[in-house]
C-alpha cells in the first residue's frame, strides 16, 4: 500500500503542478492584455497632454486611484486609453479639466464592472481551477478504488493527457498496433520460434483452425533467465502474424490499489476481446500468478487479480484468436492453476544463447552498427559462456561508444574486444590508483591463476590477463575461453575449475606468506561448485547419488535450499570444506613448481598491466633447460 500512496502524492502533486502553471499562464496573458490596450503614463504626462487638448475623455476611480483617459471617443476604435495615479490633493485639476473641454466622470468602486472582472478573472477563475482539478482527481480516484475506471493508471497515466480533460489514459496496457519486431529480428531460439510459429499462423488465420476442428492453445509461457529475448520473441510473435500485440506487466499489477488489479485485467481482455485476433503478453507473470499458499501471508489483492486471470482466460472464446502469452524466469513458484490445459498450457524454454546463438545475436546487432569489414565476432562469442542476448546486444553498443570515443569512423576489432571486459568487469577504472606493492600483489595473484590453469590438462587455455582495476571492484582479472562448447562437465573439471580459483590466493601465499581480501570473490565461487558437486550432482563417495538440495531457481542463479536433516548439513559443510581445501592444495603444489614462470610472469604482468593469452604461453612454455617440478596429483 505504501507504493499506493506515494503513487498518488505524486500524481496529485502532478495535477497542482499543471492547475498552478495554467494560472500563472493565464495571469501572465490578463496583465499583458492590460499592458498593451492600456498605455500607462505619468500624472505630469496626463497634465501635458490635457493642456495639449489630446484629452477627450476622463474617468476617475476614487477606488484605486486610478484615472482612465482616452485621445478620442471612447466607441471609437482608433481612440487610445491611457491610465495614471491620481496624484494627492491636486484641487486644479477639475478646473484644468473644464478649461479644456474635457468630458470627466468619477466611479465609485463598489459599482464598478471593470473592478470586478478584474477581481473575477485574477482570482476567481485560477481558485476555480485548482478546485475543478482538485474535484476531478477526488473522483477519479475514488473511482479508481472502487475499481470501475479501469483506464485511471496513476503510474504512467501522461499518455491520455490533453488539455480538454484527464478523459481515458490507458498508458500501460499498450496496444502497439505495429510492434515492427519479426522473427528475423531473434538470433538462435530456433525451438522456441518454432513452437510460437503455430501461433503466429494461428492468429494469421483462425478460421482455417477453426475449420478442421482444431484447438489452438490459448496460452503459452516463455520462460529463461532475464535477457534472452523473451520479451522479443512475444514482440516477434505479433509483428509475424500482424495483430495487435497488448502488453502489462505483472508487477503493475501488484502496485495498484485493492481491486485495481483486477479491474485492469477485465479491460485488457475486453481490448483484446474487440481488438482480436491479437496477441496479449503479460511479462514478469510470477509477481501475479504466485502460488497461493495455504500460509499466512495471503496477498488478497494479487489473489484477486490471479482470480480474474483465470476467469478471464477460460472465459473468451478461443476461436476469435486471442493468445495470451505469459514471460517469467521464476516458473517453479507459478501457480499450478495457471499452468493447467486451457490456459498456459504450452511452456517454451527461452535458455541463455550457446556459441552459434550468441554469434548470431551479435551478428543481428552488428547490422545496427558500422563496423570495419573484417571484424571477427566469434572472438567474442568464444570469450562469453553464458552471457545473454540482453548482454550481448550491450556489447555491440558499448564497443560503439567505444569507437566514438577513440575518434573511430567504424568500430574495430579493439573497441569490440574491450567492450567485452567492461561488460564483463566494467570499466576500467581511473580513479582507483594502486601502490607498487599492491600491484605487485594483483600481478601475482592473477598470474596464480592462469599458471595452475595452464599447467592442467583440458582446461580453458589463459586468453588474457589484465591488472587494470575495473568499475566493478575487481583489481584485476584472468579470463580463459574454450574454443568449443561443453555441455557435461566431469568431476575433474570441476576440481580442476576449483584449484584455478584457488590459485590466486595460493601466489599470494606462496610469495608474501599472508593473505589479503582480494580473493574473496574466488572463495565465494570455489565454494558454490564444491557445494553443487556434493548436494546436486552426486560427485562425493560419503553422499552417492542423493539430492541433498532443492534448487531454488535455476534461472536467476539461486542456490539450492537443502533437504536434509541438521546432522547431514553438518556433514555437507566438511565435504565441501575438503572439496575447496584440495584445490588449494593442488594449487600451491602447482605454483611451487613454476615458482619461477611465477616469478617471471608476474613481473612482466606488472609492467605491461594486461597481457594477451599468447605472451603468457610463451613466457610459460619456454624451455629453460629443466624440467618443473609437477605435483604428482
Ligand atoms: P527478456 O524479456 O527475456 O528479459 P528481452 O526480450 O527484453 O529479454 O531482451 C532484451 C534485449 O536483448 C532485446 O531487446 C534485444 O536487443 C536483445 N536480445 C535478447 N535476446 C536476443 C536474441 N535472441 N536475438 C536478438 N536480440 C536479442
Ligand atoms: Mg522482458
Ligand atoms: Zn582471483
Amino acid at each position: 500500500m505504501e507504493m499506493n500512496n506515494k503513487k498518488r502524492r505524486q500524481s496529485m502533486l502532478l495535477y497542482v503542478i499543471i492547475a498552478l502553471v495554467i494560472v500563472i499562464a493565464l495571469q501572465q496573458s490578463f496583465t499583458l492584455f492590460q499592458h498593451t490596450s492600456i498605455q500607462q503614463v505619468s500624472y505630469s504626462d496626463f497634465l501635458g497632454m490635457v493642456n495639449d487638448n489630446k484629452v477627450k475623455n476622463v474617468e476617475l476611480n476614487t477606488g484605486n486611484g486610478k484615472i482612465k483617459f482616452t485621445d478620442g471617443d471612447v466607441n471609437d476604435p482608433n481612440t487610445k486609453k491611457y491610465e495614471t495615479s491620481m496624484f494627492p490633493n491636486d484641487d486644479g485639476l477639475v478646473p484644468l479639466l473644464q478649461q479644456h473641454g474635457v468630458n470627466f466622470s468619477a466611479q465609485i468602486p463598489d459599482t464598478s464592472n471593470d473592478l470586478w472582472i478584474y477581481m473575477l478573472l485574477s482570482y476567481g477563475l485560477p481558485i476555480g481551477i485548482v478546485v475543478f482539478f482538485g474535484w476531478r482527481l477526488n473522483r477519479r480516484m475514488k473511482k479508481a478504488a472502487e475499481g470501475d475506471d479501469p483506464s485511471m493508471n496513476f503510474g504512467g497515466g501522461f499518455g491520455g493527457f490533453g488539455m480538454g480533460g484527464l478523459g481515458k489514459s490507458n498508458a500501460k496496457i499498450v496496444g502497439e498496433k505495429e510492434t515492427g519486431v519479426t522473427f528475423a529480428d531473434v538470433a538462435g531460439q530456433d525451438e522456441a520460434k518454432e513452437s510460437l510459429q503455430e501461433i503466429a499462423s494461428f492468429l494469421e488465420n483462425p478460421q482455417k483452425y477453426a475449420d478442421i476442428g482444431a484447438r489452438c492453445p490459448r496460452g503459452a509461457l516463455l520462460v529463461g533467465p532475464p535477457g534472452t529475448g523473451k520479451t522479443l520473441l512475444a514482440k516477434a510473435v505479433a509483428g509475424e502474424a500482424n495483430v495487435p500485440f497488448f502488453q502489462i506487466s505483472g508487477s503493475e499489477f501488484v502496485e495498484m490499489f485493492v481491486g485495481r488489479g483486477a479491474a485492469k485485467v477485465r479491460d485488457l481482455f475486453k481490448q483484446a476481446n474487440d481488438k482480436a485476433p491479437c496477441i496479449v503478453f503479460i511479462d514478469e507473470i510470477d509477481t501475479v500468478g504466485k502460488r497461493r499458499d495455504a500460509g499466512l501471508t495471503t496477498n488478497d489483492e494479487r489473489e484477486q487479480t490471479l482470480n480474474q486471470l483465470l476467469t478471464e482466460m477460460d472465459g473468451f472464446d478461443n476461436n476469435k484468436g486471442i493468445v495470451v502469452l505469459g514471460a517469467t524466469n521464476m516458473p517453479d513458484s507459478l501457480d499450478i492453476a495457471l499452468t493447467r490445459p486451457g490456459r498456459f498450457d504450452r511452456r517454451i524454454p527461452v535458455e541463455l544463447p550457446d556459441l552459434a546463438g550468441r554469434e548470431a545475436i551479435l551478428k543481428i546487432h552488428a547490422n545496427d552498427v558500422k563496423m570495419v569489414p573484417d571484424i571477427d565476432l566469434s572472438v567474442v562469442a568464444k570469450a562469453t559462456p553464458g552471457a545473454s542476448g540482453a548482454d550481448l546486444a550491450n556489447m555491440i553498443n558499448e564497443a560503439a561508444l567505444r569507437a566514438v570515443r577513440m575518434g573511430h569512423t567504424l568500430v574495430t576489432q579493439e573497441d569490440l574486444v574491450e567492450s567485452v571486459d567492461v561488460v564483463i568487469a566494467g570499466e576500467k577504472k581511473k580513479s582507483t590508483v594502486l601502490s607498487e606493492h599492491e600491484k605487485n600483489v594483483v600481478a601475482y595473484h592473477e598470474t596464480g591463476h592462469a599458471i595452475v590453469a595452464a599447467s592442467q590438462k583440458g582446461s580453458a587455455p589463459v586468453s588474457k590477463i589484465t591488472i587494470v582495476p575495473r568499475t566493478s571492484g575487481a583489481l584485476g582479472f584472468t579470463m580463459q575461453v574454450d574454443e568449443d562448447e561443453h555441455f557435461l562437465t566431469t568431476t575433474t573439471e570441476m576440481r580442476n575449475k576449483i584449484a584455478v580459483l584457488c590459485g590466486g590466493r595460493a601466489a599470494e601465499e606462496l610469495i608474501f606468506g599472508e593473505a589479503t581480501n582480494g580473493a574473496s570473490n574466488d572463495i565465494e565461487k570455489a565454494t558454490q561448485i564444491a557445494r553443487a558437486m556434493v548436494t546436486q550432482f552426486g560427485m562425493t563417495e560419503r553422499f552417492g547419488m542423493v539430492a541433498l538440495g532443492q534448487q531454488r531457481n535455476r534461472y536467476l542463479g539461486g542456490g539450492s535450499e537443502l533437504t536434509c536433516s541438521e546432522g547431514t548439513a553438518e556433514d555437507i559443510d566438511k565435504e565441501v570444506q575438503r572439496i575447496v581445501e584440495e584445490g588449494h592444495t593442488t594449487a600451491l603444489e602447482t605454483l611451487r613448481a613454476h615458482r619461477f614462470k611465477l616469478h617471471e610472469i608476474s613481473r612482466y604482468l606488472q609492467r605491461k598491466e594486461t597481457i594477451t593469452g599468447e605472451e603468457f604461453m610463451r613466457i610459460f612454455t619456454r624451455d629453460d633447460g629443466f624440467a618443473p617440478n609437477l605435483p604428482t596429483a
